[in-house]
Protein backbone atom coordinates (compact mmCIF):
# COMPACT_ATOMS: atom_id res chain seq x y z
CA UNK A 1 0.00 0.00 0.00
CA UNK A 2 0.80 3.73 -0.55
CA UNK A 3 2.25 5.21 1.86
CA UNK A 4 0.21 9.14 2.71
CA UNK A 5 3.07 11.05 1.03
CA UNK A 6 6.84 10.92 0.06
CA UNK A 7 9.16 13.65 1.23
CA UNK A 8 12.84 14.14 -1.08
CA UNK A 9 14.30 15.27 2.19
CA UNK A 10 17.90 17.89 1.72
CA UNK A 11 18.13 17.73 -1.83
CA UNK A 12 19.41 20.86 -4.49
CA UNK A 13 16.15 21.26 -6.12
CA UNK A 14 16.12 23.80 -9.05
CA UNK A 15 13.42 26.06 -8.16
CA UNK A 16 12.21 29.18 -9.48
CA UNK A 17 15.05 29.46 -11.63
CA UNK A 18 17.97 28.36 -9.83
CA UNK A 19 19.16 25.36 -7.42
CA UNK A 20 18.49 25.71 -3.68
CA UNK A 21 18.68 23.10 -0.72
CA UNK A 22 14.55 22.25 0.37
CA UNK A 23 12.66 19.36 0.78
CA UNK A 24 9.42 18.03 -1.57
CA UNK A 25 6.28 17.06 -0.14
CA UNK A 26 4.63 14.66 -2.84
CA UNK A 27 0.97 13.39 -2.20
CA UNK A 28 -0.90 11.43 -4.63
CA UNK A 29 1.68 12.18 -7.42
CA UNK A 30 1.67 15.78 -7.12
CA UNK A 31 4.34 17.73 -5.63
CA UNK A 32 1.83 19.16 -2.18
CA UNK A 33 4.54 21.14 -0.94
CA UNK A 34 8.17 22.51 -0.90
CA UNK A 35 9.68 23.38 2.47
CA UNK A 36 13.25 23.68 4.07
CA UNK A 37 12.55 20.52 5.60
CA UNK A 38 9.34 19.10 7.07
CA UNK A 39 8.84 17.19 10.55
CA UNK A 40 8.14 13.88 8.99
CA UNK A 41 5.52 11.07 10.95
CA UNK A 42 5.93 7.44 11.03
CA UNK A 43 3.83 6.73 8.42
CA UNK A 44 5.72 8.93 5.87
CA UNK A 45 8.44 7.64 3.46
CA UNK A 46 11.40 9.79 3.78
CA UNK A 47 13.84 9.91 1.46
CA UNK A 48 17.55 11.49 2.58
CA UNK A 49 19.11 12.86 -0.67
CA UNK A 50 22.16 14.73 0.78
CA UNK A 51 24.26 15.44 -1.87
CA UNK A 52 21.13 14.64 -4.85
CA UNK A 53 20.51 17.25 -7.49
CA UNK A 54 16.56 17.67 -8.46
CA UNK A 55 15.50 18.72 -11.90
CA UNK A 56 11.79 18.64 -13.19
CA UNK A 57 11.55 15.59 -15.73
CA UNK A 58 12.69 16.94 -18.70
CA UNK A 59 10.64 17.73 -21.74
CA UNK A 60 11.98 16.47 -25.47
CA UNK A 61 10.67 18.88 -27.88
CA UNK A 62 10.72 17.02 -30.44
CA UNK A 63 10.37 13.35 -31.90
CA UNK A 64 9.06 11.00 -33.87
CA UNK A 65 8.15 7.94 -31.28
CA UNK A 66 7.38 5.22 -34.01
CA UNK A 67 10.77 6.28 -35.76
CA UNK A 68 13.36 4.70 -32.68
CA UNK A 69 14.63 1.64 -34.06
CA UNK A 70 15.92 3.39 -36.89
CA UNK A 71 19.68 3.96 -37.24
CA UNK A 72 21.39 6.86 -38.91
CA UNK A 73 20.85 6.50 -43.01
CA UNK A 74 22.12 8.62 -45.41
CA UNK A 75 25.33 10.05 -47.16
CA UNK A 76 25.33 13.61 -45.83
CA UNK A 77 26.13 16.27 -46.96
CA UNK A 78 22.58 17.22 -48.17
CA UNK A 79 21.28 20.18 -49.93
CA UNK A 80 18.23 20.03 -48.09
CA UNK A 81 15.54 17.74 -46.56
CA UNK A 82 13.73 16.68 -49.47
CA UNK A 83 16.71 15.42 -50.79
CA UNK A 84 17.65 13.33 -48.04
CA UNK A 85 14.41 11.69 -48.22
CA UNK A 86 14.79 10.53 -51.83
CA UNK A 87 17.98 9.41 -51.28
CA UNK A 88 17.13 7.06 -48.62
CA UNK A 89 14.12 5.77 -50.10
CA UNK A 90 16.06 4.64 -53.56
CA UNK A 91 19.22 3.62 -50.71
CA UNK A 92 17.84 2.33 -48.12
CA UNK A 93 14.27 0.92 -49.50
CA UNK A 94 14.48 -2.76 -48.00
CA UNK A 95 15.69 -1.58 -44.81
CA UNK A 96 13.19 1.18 -44.17
CA UNK A 97 10.57 -1.87 -45.34
CA UNK A 98 12.20 -4.12 -42.47
CA UNK A 99 11.77 -1.68 -39.35
CA UNK A 100 8.64 -0.46 -40.66
CA UNK A 101 7.47 -4.09 -40.28
CA UNK A 102 7.81 -4.24 -36.32
CA UNK A 103 4.11 -3.48 -35.36
CA UNK A 104 3.67 0.10 -34.37
CA UNK A 105 2.97 -0.73 -30.79
CA UNK A 106 6.15 -2.23 -30.39
CA UNK A 107 7.91 0.59 -32.08
CA UNK A 108 6.37 3.43 -30.11
CA UNK A 109 6.90 1.75 -27.03
CA UNK A 110 10.70 1.58 -27.79
CA UNK A 111 10.38 5.12 -28.55
CA UNK A 112 9.48 5.48 -24.99
CA UNK A 113 12.39 4.25 -23.44
CA UNK A 114 14.91 6.34 -25.47
CA UNK A 115 12.99 9.18 -23.72
CA UNK A 116 12.93 7.63 -20.32
CA UNK A 117 16.83 6.73 -20.47
CA UNK A 118 17.03 10.66 -21.36
CA UNK A 119 15.57 11.97 -18.32
CA UNK A 120 12.43 12.86 -20.16
CA UNK A 121 8.81 12.12 -19.00
CA UNK A 122 7.03 14.44 -21.67
CA UNK A 123 8.01 14.33 -25.50
CA UNK A 124 6.32 16.33 -27.94
CA UNK A 125 5.62 13.93 -30.93
CA UNK A 126 5.60 14.98 -34.37
CA UNK A 127 3.43 13.12 -36.63
CA UNK A 128 -0.56 12.13 -36.03
CA UNK A 129 -1.54 11.19 -32.13
CA UNK A 130 -1.99 7.79 -31.58
CA UNK A 131 -4.18 5.91 -29.31
CA UNK A 132 -1.09 4.28 -27.94
CA UNK A 133 -0.15 7.30 -25.83
CA UNK A 134 -3.47 7.49 -24.08
CA UNK A 135 -3.19 3.63 -22.43
CA UNK A 136 -0.42 2.89 -20.08
CA UNK A 137 2.58 4.54 -22.31
CA UNK A 138 5.25 5.30 -20.02
CA UNK A 139 5.69 8.93 -20.71
CA UNK A 140 3.59 12.17 -21.42
CA UNK A 141 3.02 12.73 -25.25
CA UNK A 142 1.73 16.24 -25.57
CA UNK A 143 -2.14 16.25 -26.99
CA UNK A 144 -2.91 19.50 -27.46
CA UNK A 145 -0.85 20.22 -30.79
CA UNK A 146 -1.30 20.61 -35.07
CA UNK A 147 1.26 19.51 -37.54
CA UNK A 148 2.07 19.86 -40.46
CA UNK A 149 5.71 17.63 -41.79
CA UNK A 150 7.06 20.53 -43.91
CA UNK A 151 6.26 22.76 -46.62
CA UNK A 152 7.61 20.24 -49.53
CA UNK A 153 6.34 17.32 -48.20
CA UNK A 154 2.85 17.47 -46.50
CA UNK A 155 -0.35 16.82 -48.80
CA UNK A 156 -2.53 18.42 -46.69
CA UNK A 157 -0.85 21.49 -45.71
CA UNK A 158 -3.66 23.77 -46.85
CA UNK A 159 -6.41 21.69 -44.46
CA UNK A 160 -4.09 21.46 -42.17
CA UNK A 161 -3.60 25.45 -42.03
CA UNK A 162 -6.97 26.19 -41.84
CA UNK A 163 -7.88 23.59 -38.92
CA UNK A 164 -4.72 24.45 -36.89
CA UNK A 165 -7.07 26.54 -34.13
CA UNK A 166 -4.95 28.49 -31.68
CA UNK A 167 -3.22 25.18 -31.01
CA UNK A 168 1.34 24.70 -31.25
CA UNK A 169 1.06 23.99 -34.72
CA UNK A 170 4.22 22.39 -35.80
CA UNK A 171 6.44 22.43 -39.17
CA UNK A 172 9.94 20.88 -39.89
CA UNK A 173 10.80 24.41 -41.60
CA UNK A 174 14.29 25.63 -43.42
CA UNK A 175 15.73 21.96 -42.87
CA UNK A 176 18.42 22.40 -45.25
CA UNK A 177 21.38 24.99 -46.73
CA UNK A 178 20.45 25.91 -50.25
CA UNK A 179 17.78 28.03 -51.38
CA UNK A 180 15.07 25.88 -51.32
CA UNK A 181 15.42 25.61 -47.93
CA UNK A 182 16.77 29.22 -47.28
CA UNK A 183 13.53 30.58 -48.75
CA UNK A 184 11.07 28.54 -46.64
CA UNK A 185 10.41 30.94 -43.97
CA UNK A 186 9.58 33.50 -47.07
CA UNK A 187 6.79 30.38 -48.56
CA UNK A 188 5.08 30.07 -45.06
CA UNK A 189 5.04 33.71 -44.22
CA UNK A 190 3.40 34.09 -47.89
CA UNK A 191 0.66 31.45 -46.72
CA UNK A 192 -0.36 32.63 -43.34
CA UNK A 193 1.26 30.12 -41.90
CA UNK A 194 4.06 31.99 -39.19
CA UNK A 195 1.99 33.09 -35.84
CA UNK A 196 2.57 32.93 -32.60
CA UNK A 197 1.36 29.13 -32.27
CA UNK A 198 4.00 28.28 -35.34
CA UNK A 199 6.78 26.06 -33.96
CA UNK A 200 9.29 25.74 -36.65
CA UNK A 201 11.68 22.28 -36.21
CA UNK A 202 15.67 22.71 -37.40
CA UNK A 203 15.76 26.77 -38.57
CA UNK A 204 19.23 25.73 -40.07
CA UNK A 205 18.39 28.16 -43.43
CA UNK A 206 17.18 30.89 -41.68
CA UNK A 207 18.68 34.44 -42.55
CA UNK A 208 18.89 37.51 -40.31
CA UNK A 209 15.34 38.58 -41.69
CA UNK A 210 13.66 35.81 -40.84
CA UNK A 211 14.85 35.80 -37.51
CA UNK A 212 13.51 39.12 -37.02
CA UNK A 213 10.11 37.84 -38.59
CA UNK A 214 9.64 35.29 -36.16
CA UNK A 215 10.53 37.34 -33.37
CA UNK A 216 7.99 39.76 -34.70
CA UNK A 217 5.26 36.78 -34.90
CA UNK A 218 6.03 35.76 -31.73
CA UNK A 219 6.81 32.07 -32.56
CA UNK A 220 9.21 29.22 -31.83
CA UNK A 221 11.75 27.02 -32.66
CA UNK A 222 12.57 23.52 -32.02
CA UNK A 223 16.64 23.31 -31.89
CA UNK A 224 17.80 19.40 -33.06
CA UNK A 225 21.84 19.99 -33.38
CA UNK A 226 22.51 16.44 -33.96
CA UNK A 227 20.58 16.01 -36.43
CA UNK A 228 21.15 18.57 -38.38
CA UNK A 229 25.07 18.01 -37.92
CA UNK A 230 24.57 14.62 -39.41
CA UNK A 231 22.28 16.02 -42.39
CA UNK A 232 24.03 19.00 -43.43
CA UNK A 233 27.38 19.67 -41.35
CA UNK A 234 25.77 22.86 -40.40
CA UNK A 235 22.88 23.90 -37.89
CA UNK A 236 20.84 26.89 -36.72
CA UNK A 237 21.74 30.45 -35.97
CA UNK A 238 20.61 30.07 -32.03
CA UNK A 239 23.59 32.36 -31.02
CA UNK A 240 21.76 35.13 -33.15
CA UNK A 241 18.29 33.90 -32.02
CA UNK A 242 18.70 33.60 -27.99
CA UNK A 243 16.23 35.88 -25.98
CA UNK A 244 14.16 37.31 -29.32
CA UNK A 245 11.74 34.31 -29.15
CA UNK A 246 11.70 31.36 -27.50
CA UNK A 247 13.78 27.91 -28.01
CA UNK A 248 13.72 24.34 -26.84
CA UNK A 249 15.74 21.62 -27.74
CA UNK A 250 14.47 18.07 -28.98
CA UNK A 251 16.58 14.56 -30.49
CA UNK A 252 14.08 14.09 -33.47
CA UNK A 253 14.30 10.52 -34.28
CA UNK A 254 17.14 8.16 -34.36
CA UNK A 255 16.93 7.96 -37.85
CA UNK A 256 19.44 11.48 -38.23
CA UNK A 257 19.02 12.10 -34.30
CA UNK A 258 21.27 11.12 -30.89
CA UNK A 259 19.52 8.42 -29.11
CA UNK A 260 19.98 10.52 -25.81
CA UNK A 261 18.66 13.88 -24.91
CA UNK A 262 21.56 14.62 -22.70
CA UNK A 263 24.17 14.58 -25.86
CA UNK A 264 21.73 16.69 -27.87
CA UNK A 265 22.29 19.25 -24.46
CA UNK A 266 26.49 18.56 -24.82
CA UNK A 267 26.06 19.14 -29.01
CA UNK A 268 24.00 22.35 -28.25
CA UNK A 269 26.63 23.68 -25.58
CA UNK A 270 29.41 22.45 -28.00
CA UNK A 271 28.11 24.00 -31.63
CA UNK A 272 26.60 27.32 -30.06
CA UNK A 273 28.14 27.57 -26.38
CA UNK A 274 24.73 28.30 -25.31
CA UNK A 275 25.18 28.41 -21.45
CA UNK A 276 24.05 25.81 -19.63
CA UNK A 277 21.47 27.05 -17.80
CA UNK A 278 19.98 28.10 -20.65
CA UNK A 279 20.32 24.65 -22.09
CA UNK A 280 18.50 23.80 -19.01
CA UNK A 281 15.11 26.29 -19.98
CA UNK A 282 15.41 24.55 -23.41
CA UNK A 283 14.70 21.32 -22.06
CA UNK A 284 12.40 22.28 -19.04
CA UNK A 285 10.26 25.81 -18.54
CA UNK A 286 11.20 26.79 -22.89
CA UNK A 287 9.05 23.55 -24.22
CA UNK A 288 6.68 23.56 -21.42
CA UNK A 289 5.82 27.51 -22.28
CA UNK A 290 5.93 27.15 -26.24
CA UNK A 291 3.20 24.04 -26.03
CA UNK A 292 1.52 25.23 -22.74
CA UNK A 293 2.30 21.88 -21.24
CA UNK A 294 2.03 22.54 -17.08
CA UNK A 295 5.39 20.76 -16.38
CA UNK A 296 8.89 21.69 -16.65
CA UNK A 297 9.33 23.29 -13.31
CA UNK A 298 9.04 21.97 -10.21
CA UNK A 299 6.13 24.04 -7.94
CA UNK A 300 3.62 23.39 -5.71
CA UNK A 301 0.41 22.02 -7.35
CA UNK A 302 2.84 20.78 -9.68
CA UNK A 303 3.02 16.94 -10.88
CA UNK A 304 5.77 14.88 -9.13
CA UNK A 305 7.80 14.43 -12.41
CA UNK A 306 11.43 14.93 -11.08
CA UNK A 307 15.05 13.83 -12.21
CA UNK A 308 16.89 12.95 -9.36
CA UNK A 309 20.91 12.49 -10.30
CA UNK A 310 23.88 12.79 -7.75
CA UNK A 311 26.09 15.69 -7.33
CA UNK A 312 28.24 14.84 -5.19
CA UNK A 313 30.78 17.40 -6.25
CA UNK A 314 28.80 20.21 -5.35
CA UNK A 315 27.50 21.49 -8.76
CA UNK A 316 23.95 20.95 -9.36
CA UNK A 317 24.51 22.87 -13.21
CA UNK A 318 27.65 21.00 -13.76
CA UNK A 319 26.02 17.48 -13.11
CA UNK A 320 23.16 18.30 -15.87
CA UNK A 321 25.60 19.13 -18.40
CA UNK A 322 27.43 15.54 -17.19
CA UNK A 323 24.57 13.33 -17.34
CA UNK A 324 24.14 10.23 -19.00
CA UNK A 325 21.34 7.25 -18.59
CA UNK A 326 23.97 5.74 -15.51
CA UNK A 327 23.96 8.82 -13.27
CA UNK A 328 19.95 8.81 -13.40
CA UNK A 329 19.31 8.05 -9.57
CA UNK A 330 15.41 8.12 -10.46
CA UNK A 331 13.22 9.51 -12.72
CA UNK A 332 9.99 10.19 -11.41
CA UNK A 333 6.75 10.63 -13.53
CA UNK A 334 3.91 11.32 -11.46
CA UNK A 335 5.26 10.63 -8.14
CA UNK A 336 6.21 7.18 -9.29
CA UNK A 337 9.32 5.50 -10.20
CA UNK A 338 10.06 5.34 -14.05
CA UNK A 339 13.87 4.60 -14.07
CA UNK A 340 16.66 4.66 -11.53
CA UNK A 341 18.67 2.81 -8.79
CA UNK A 342 16.93 -0.12 -7.44
CA UNK A 343 18.17 1.08 -4.08
CA UNK A 344 15.93 3.86 -4.42
CA UNK A 345 13.07 2.45 -6.59
CA UNK A 346 12.83 0.14 -3.98
CA UNK A 347 12.87 2.80 -1.00
CA UNK A 348 9.70 4.44 -2.64
CA UNK A 349 8.02 0.92 -2.78
CA UNK A 350 6.84 1.40 -6.08
CA UNK A 351 4.86 -1.18 -7.21
CA UNK A 352 3.79 -2.81 -10.59
CA UNK A 353 6.48 -4.45 -13.49
CA UNK A 354 9.83 -3.55 -13.37
CA UNK A 355 13.16 -4.76 -15.39
CA UNK A 356 16.10 -4.77 -13.75
CA UNK A 357 19.51 -4.39 -15.37
CA UNK A 358 22.91 -3.39 -15.45
CA UNK A 359 23.88 0.28 -15.95
CA UNK A 360 27.82 0.68 -16.82
CA UNK A 361 27.98 -1.53 -13.87
CA UNK A 362 25.35 -0.18 -11.75
CA UNK A 363 22.04 -1.54 -10.72
CA UNK A 364 19.11 -0.33 -12.30
CA UNK A 365 15.33 -1.19 -12.54
CA UNK A 366 12.88 0.45 -15.31
CA UNK A 367 9.04 0.04 -15.02
CA UNK A 368 7.74 -2.23 -17.60
CA UNK A 369 8.70 -5.44 -19.19
CA UNK A 370 11.69 -4.31 -21.34
CA UNK A 371 13.19 -7.90 -21.51
CA UNK A 372 10.12 -8.96 -22.95
CA UNK A 373 10.05 -5.82 -25.16
CA UNK A 374 13.64 -5.91 -26.50
CA UNK A 375 12.72 -10.09 -27.10
CA UNK A 376 9.56 -8.94 -29.01
CA UNK A 377 11.50 -6.62 -31.38
CA UNK A 378 14.50 -8.73 -31.75
CA UNK A 379 12.29 -11.60 -33.57
CA UNK A 380 10.63 -8.94 -35.97
CA UNK A 381 14.45 -6.95 -36.37
CA UNK A 382 17.03 -9.88 -35.71
CA UNK A 383 19.49 -7.22 -36.71
CA UNK A 384 18.39 -4.28 -34.18
CA UNK A 385 21.57 -3.36 -31.98
CA UNK A 386 20.73 -2.64 -28.84
CA UNK A 387 23.47 -0.78 -27.80
CA UNK A 388 22.76 2.10 -30.00
CA UNK A 389 21.20 3.54 -27.23
CA UNK A 390 23.57 5.58 -25.01
CA UNK A 391 23.78 2.66 -22.45
CA UNK A 392 25.51 -0.48 -21.72
CA UNK A 393 22.12 -2.94 -20.60
CA UNK A 394 22.22 -6.21 -19.79
CA UNK A 395 19.03 -7.27 -19.17
CA UNK A 396 18.05 -10.14 -16.58
CA UNK A 397 16.05 -12.75 -16.71
CA UNK A 398 12.71 -10.97 -15.92
CA UNK A 399 12.72 -9.72 -11.84
ZN1 LIG B 1 11.59 15.72 -37.17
Amino acid sequence: MRPPSIILSGARCFVGGRFEICSLKLIDGFIREIAPSFRATTKDLVLNLEGTAILPGLINAHDHLEFNLFKKIGTPPYPNYVSWGEDIHKQHKDYIEQVLRVPLGLRLLWGAYKNIFSGATTVVHHNKFYFDFLFGYPVDVLRNYAWIHSLALDDKLEKKLTSRKARPCIIHLAEGVDDFARSELTRLVEIGGLTKHTVLVHGIGLSLGDLAQIEDAGASLVWCPSSNDFLFHQTAPVNQAMGRFRIALGTDSTLTGNSSLFDEIRRGLQVEQVRPLDALAMVTSSPADIFGIRKGEIAEGRAADLLLYDCEEGDPLKGFVDLDVSKIKCLLRNGVPLYGDTSVVHSLQASGTYTSMEVLKKKKMVRGDLAGLMQSISRHLPAFDFNALPIEIEVSPKA
